[in-house]
């Protein structure tokens, strides 16, 4: 009768019948999408430890360093192609949950599978326990982590490039997929590793995608283009840098020059405006620091700005106050507000506070869902801008095609595809994204664009098929018992 009540049930069923689970999630995505993934996922993960039934996941922890591609040896399943690994320092919004973050990589995997056919069994989640710095979870005795405070520097480095090469080494088609890793680590990482493994950071590049696509399906409702925009994210960590890059090869495809594009997106962090004159800014904010005097808060703001869309990447709930979305709806005629906060709880503002805050204008989308909202007799369906309408389809075309390396082009493609898919019954009503219950279709047209990248870059060796839409659904797994007849 509660959603992690159904969550442990979900997962109960997964453990005791893979086929049975993947039928009925597919089957009743929406419904089910809120239980197995955000937002309860993220109470699933804070009760980890509590509500723990099988480890259904490789858990690598600080002290079996030395020993890694001896651990991954073990794992029954010979040709895993997708990997989700987490060390559990920033989940969700939710901060710091050490080993109890394995309830992400299980989610996102099942997401891969019920979205773009993965097989369940290429499929393999990886916690890296490092330790955990939340005393409450150091506290308990319940806790299914190494109760020591997080590993950090060389030491930390040596175990993540141990498992990078034990993985490359055991399964070198796979694709690493990195998540809800501590921001410093999350760049680094990324950057570290890009070029010689095929991987990608899906709070960072996949939150991106979602959010462009967001942005490309807006441009029909404003009927401008990108480069008429001016962004303002609150939050300049993975995600806020992310889509903010990922923007810039939009514009750039628009014709405007990386600097002009850069001065199109502007960051309000923890301490105000991100400008050039601020000290000690973090590495990955650097690019968007822009000559600009100081501004402390998020309504001055707005109102210096005059930004046409606000992002909410913060994880800081009700940030999007009544002033400062009244602003947005005097500044702009249909002013987009994006706040993909998660789960729910800490969204910036709520899809009712969006719509009547707007007078019904606003263009919202969220990160965990909402429930349908009537405004002046009109009912709209607020857009989930979830990274899972993206990552299982480009997970999809790195496989199928073989892809040695996953690249921003490829998700700059799937937001493109993505935004293609809404109809205009979806616009209609309000929505930006198209319906949940078509995510397979969406996630083919998302692999076959992004395995064409990868033909055309001559990121594999393996030959273009003829008929690339049958070679890709061919792969994919339909949960049916008929399958083992
Ligand atoms: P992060 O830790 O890398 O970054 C958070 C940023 O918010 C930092 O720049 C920090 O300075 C800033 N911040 C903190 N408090 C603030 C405040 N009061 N005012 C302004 N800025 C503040 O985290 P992240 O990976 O970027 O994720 C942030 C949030 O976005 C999380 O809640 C996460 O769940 C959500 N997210 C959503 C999606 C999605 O749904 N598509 C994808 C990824 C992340």
């Amino acid at each position: 009768s509660t959603d992690i009540g159904k969550y442990v049930y979900m997962v109960a069923l997964l453990d005791r019948n893979e086929d049975l689970f993947y039928r009925f999630v597919m089957d009743n995505l929406d419904e089910m999408m809120p239980i197995i993934y955000t937002p309860t996922v993220g109470k699933g993960c804070q009760e980890f430890g509590h509500i723990f039934r099988r480890p259904r996941g490789l858990y690598v922890s600080r002290k079996n360093r030395g020993r890694v591609s001896e651990m991954l040896k073990n794992w029954p399943y010979d040709d895993v192609r997708i990997v989700v690994v987490t060390d559990g320092e920033r989940i969700l919004g939710l901060g710091d949950l050490g080993a109890n973050g394995m309830g992400i990589p299980i989610g996102k995997l099942s997401l891969y599978t019920a979205c773009a056919g993965i097989y369940p069994t290429q499929c393999m989640p990886v916690m890296l326990d490092c330790g955990t710095d939340n005393q409450e979870l150091l506290d308990d005795p319940l806790y299914i982590g190494i109760q020591e405070p997080r590993l950090r520097g060389v030491e930390y480095d040596a175990l993540i490039a141990e498992f990078m090469s034990a993985v490359q080494e055991k399964y070198p088609k796979a694709c690493i997929q990195l998540e809800d890793f501590g921001n410093t680590n999350a760049f680094r990482i990324l950057e570290a590793y890009r070029e010689s493994a095929c991987l990608f950071d899906d709070d960072i590049q996949g939150t991106a995608g979602v959010a462009l696509a967001g942005f490309y399906s807006a441009l029909n409702l404003t009927g401008d283009r990108l480069s008429d925009h001016k962004f303002l994210f609150l939050g300049a960590g993975e995600a806020g840098i992310g889509i903010g890059s990922l923007i810039v090869t939009g514009l750039m495809a628009e014709g405007l020059s990386e600097a002009d594009a850069r001065k199109k997106c502007w960051y309000v962090d923890s301490k105000g405006l991100v400008v050039s004159s601020r000290t000690g800014l973090a590495e990955h904010k650097l690019p968007f620091a822009h000559d600009h005097a100081p501004i402390q808060g998020l309504l001055e703001a707005v109102e210096t700005l005059q930004p046409t869309a606000i992002i909410g990447v913060s994880g800081k709930p009700s940030t999007f106050t009544r002033p400062v979305v009244e602003a947005m709806a005097r500044l702009n005629m249909r002013p987009i507000i994006f706040a993909l906060s998660n789960p729910t709880s800490m969204a910036e503002c709520t899809a009712e506070e969006a719509y009547t805050w707007t007078d019904g204008r606003a263009i919202f989308a969220s990160g965990s869902p909402f429930d349908p909202v009537t405004y002046k007799g009109q009912t709209f369906l607020p857009g989930q801008g979830n990274n899972a309408y993206i990552f299982p389809g480009v997970g999809l075309g790195v496989v199928a095609a073989e892809a040695v390396r996953v690249t921003d082009e490829m998700f700059f493609v799937a937001a493109k595809t993505l935004a293609a898919q809404v109809t205009p019954e979806d616009y209609a009503q309000g929505r930006i994204f198209p319906e949940l219950s078509r995510i397979r279709e969406v996630s083919i047209a998302i692999a076959v664009d992004v395995a064409e990248v990868a033909f055309r870059r001559g990121l594999t060796d393996f030959e273009r098929p003829a008929d690339l839409v049958k070679h890709i659904t061919s792969q994919m797994y339909d949960p049916a018992y008929k399958t083992y007849v």
